[in-house]
């Protein structure tokens, strides 16, 4: 029966794709880029749609300058799906460096070019056009979607899912969908845990010239940790029996697509980077003061309090004076069971329409699927990308890749929902 039903609602997605291809480029006119811009049109412009096509939503403010967008559709007897998507985009940057206007959202025969449109732009629409498709049709849902459009999720998510999730708005959600690029041949299933460490170095100032003998240099007692740094990527992730074979799939995922030797580590192994390091006056003075960042990511199994406990030793071990840092959690690693019936849904109905394999994977970066994965809310991410222009230039999306991700929107709406039209 839902088979039916899926190869019903996967027709019209082909027979209006116009449709949803120029809700991609619309929304990729509308320029959002955080920081530096605001959401304040793509939200107008969203509303205007969902009100166009009869879905409830509101508008809700965590601070006056974000709005967030939640809309409804079905009832309250059954499952409440939430479908996530964040309507800002990073900055485009320097012009020069694309080959085609960041907000002309101009469409080729087979892609879609701008920034935003693989991050996340296409996903975006794929899931609001979905909605759309269920409202028009007037879908028999036992459950309800809940749409959330965020405006922050470039600068953290605070003010947006997490803020939305912590004043009740995925109260009893039995399912999340975000919309965020994966490829279509893998559905994120967990990613890993930031945590970001800052290093001052305080010394005594001499003169150059006798910089060895007096004076005590602040950039090199850093230099002596951040040499000892490196030493936390031998820390391992842990996992379980079950999680072994999306362990297996997802570094062979990173293997495939990061193409650097040993890269495959990066999913269960800890990484480091140190991002900025700033110190001394001038050559010939000895410098007084030093300071370093670092970004930690921690792979399932490692805790920030693991890390904490290694810098400090690494440190101790050194016996320096001077010394002063602090640490910064912004996430733990997550993850969502890949038996959970969304995730199956997800795999089988992306199998059926690619006609390819597709597999549950863990990732490198996060993004804010953490948020509802802190609330148990089981939770993936599965969206149209083309990776090489994400967070960079000449940003594109492939028009088939657009189509088929909505197809699997409709197919696990309609596995999770019982859906009938
Ligand atoms: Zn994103």
């Amino acid at each position: 029966m839902s088979e039916s039903i899926k190869e019903e609602l996967w027709q019209i997605i082909d027979d209006r794709k116009d449709e949803l291809v120029n809700l991609v480029s619309n929304l990729i006119k509308i320029p959002s880029e955080n920081p530096t811009s605001n959401v304040e049109e793509i939200t107008e412009f969203i509303s205007e749609y969902l009100e166009q096509n009869k879905i409830e939503y509101e508008i809700i403010r965590s601070e006056p300058k974000y709005p967030n967008i939640v809309a409804k559709l079905g009832n309250d007897e059954g499952k409440t799906i939430v479908l996530n998507g964040h309507a800002d985009v990073v900055p485009a940057g320097d012009r020069n460096k694309w080959d085609f206007d960041p907000f002309s959202g101009e469409i080729t025969d087979t892609q879609i070019l701008g920034r935003g449109t693989s991050d996340m732009k296409a996903g975006l629409a794929g899931i609001i056009f979905a909605t759309k498709i269920l409202a028009e049709k007037k879908a028999k849902l036992k459950g309800k979607i809940i749409l959330h459009v965020v405006p922050d999720e470039e600068t953290g998510g605070d003010k947006g899912s997490k803020w939305l999730i912590e004043n009740g708005y995925a109260r009893n959600a039995d399912a999340c969908l975000v919309a965020e690029p994966t490829s279509y041949s893998n559905c994120e299933v967990g990613q890993k845990g930031s945590l970001w460490i800052k290093i001052k170095s305080y010394g005594k100032s001499a003169h150059g010239s006798i910089g060895n003998y007096v004076g005590e240099n602040a950039i090199t007692k850093i230099i002596k940790i951040l040499d000892k740094v490196e030493d936390l990527t031998q820390l391992k992730g842990k996992y379980k029996e079950s999680q072994l074979k999306v362990l297996e799939d997802s570094k062979m995922i990173a293997k495939g697509a990061l193409k650097a030797e040993g890269v495959e580590n990066v999913i269960d192994h800890v990484a480091v980077n140190v991002g900025t390091i700033n110190g001394g006056i001038k050559t010939n003075m000895v410098a007084d003061y030093c300071e370093a960042a670092i970004d930690v990511r921690m792979p399932i199994g490692v805790k920030a309090a693991d890390i904490e406990r290694e810098f400090n030793k690494i440190v101790d071990g050194l016996n320096l004076q001077g010394i002063d840092y602090e640490f910064n959690w912004n996430s733990e690693a997550n993850y969502t069971d890949a038996n959970e019936p969304l995730v199956k849904s997800a795999v089988n109905n992306a199998e059926k329409i690619w006609n390819k394999k597709v597999v549950p994977a863990y990732q490198w970066a996060s993004s804010d699927a953490r948020y509802y994965r802190y609330n148990n809310i089981p939770t993936i991410q599965y969206g149209p990308a083309n990776t090489e222009g994400i967070h960079s230039y000449n940003e594109t999306v492939d028009i088939e890749d657009v189509i088929n991700s909505t197809k699997v929107y409709l197919g696990i709406l309609t596995d999770l929902l019982e859906i009938e039209i």
